[in-house]
């Protein structure tokens, strides 16, 4: 037996969403310079051209995550309640996993456009996917209590099949989100001490956009550097262990 105990489980989920995957294979380098694996949560697979098709194999080639988020970004439980769960499969998700998984990606796990979910949305997409990323309600991105509302101990990580996240995007459109990243500080330092993992989220990457979501990539290098400083790894969800599947939800 080992005197030395085993490292804790930790880790930071960094992911992208929507289909950006030109802007984000253009920080291809600055995630290897700082040894880090992500998940990008792509929806519309099937409108992304033959070359983003091809960079999207490429970034998982390269180790990170590649998730579903939805076919054409619906909210989950509006669509579900109007049309039913098994509409909301057929038209929503079924062809959004067809389509990655012919691109050869694993895409096990879902993210929810517009945090939008509920137990029920919860209960059907963990019949598909191992892990779904919810929202985090409560705390902003510049607010200590963040940690607590993000974090997920290690040891319940195979458990915990609804992660909580939120937003470090610098702005969208023309506004800006605001520069105080201290509450987000606060979470990755929290899960590098006790063990844990901080789920966030960004969308483009890109120094503006005229309407989406973006994170800049000094924002990004920011966020990735300070997970580094507090040496807490840079993970994908395809990097974290098996789930129980027979778990309640618990989000
Ligand atoms: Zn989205």
């Amino acid at each position: 037996m080992s005197a030395v105990a085993a490292p804790a489980a930790r880790g930071l989920l960094l992911t992208f969403d929507d289909r950006h995957v030109r802007e984000w294979d253009a920080v291809r380098p600055l995630l290897r310079e700082y040894d880090a694996r992500v998940t990008f949560f792509v929806c519309e697979p099937d409108r992304l051209d033959r070359d983003e098709r091809r960079l999207l194999r490429g970034l998982a080639d390269d180790g990170h995550s590649i998730g579903c988020h939805g076919l054409r970004h619906r909210r989950a439980p509006g669509f579900i309640a109007e049309h039913g769960e098994r509409a909301y499969l057929e038209q929503e998700v079924l062809p959004c996993l067809a389509e990655l998984r012919a691109l050869g990606c694993r895409a096990d796990s879902f993210a929810y456009p517009n945090s939008d979910r509920d137990e029920r949305s919860d209960r059907l997409l963990l019949t598909l996917f191992s892990r779904l990323r919810a929202g985090a309600p409560g705390a902003g991105r510049a607010d200590p209590a963040l940690a607590d509302a993000l974090h997920v101990p290690g040891e319940e990580i195979a458990s915990r099949r609804v992660l909580p996240s939120t937003s470090a995007d610098t702005g969208r459109g023309a506004a800006l989100h605001g520069s105080d990243l201290s509450g987000i500080e606060a979470s990755l330092t929290r899960a590098s001490r006790q063990g844990g993992f901080v789920t966030l989220y960004v969308h483009c990457v890109s120094d503006g956009h005229p309407h989406a979501n973006y994170v800049t990539p000094d924002h990004l290098r920011r966020l990735l550097g300070r997970a580094a400083a507090v040496d807490l790894p840079r993970l994908g969800f395809d990097d974290l262990p098996p789930t129980s599947k027979d778990c309640a939800t618990d989000a």
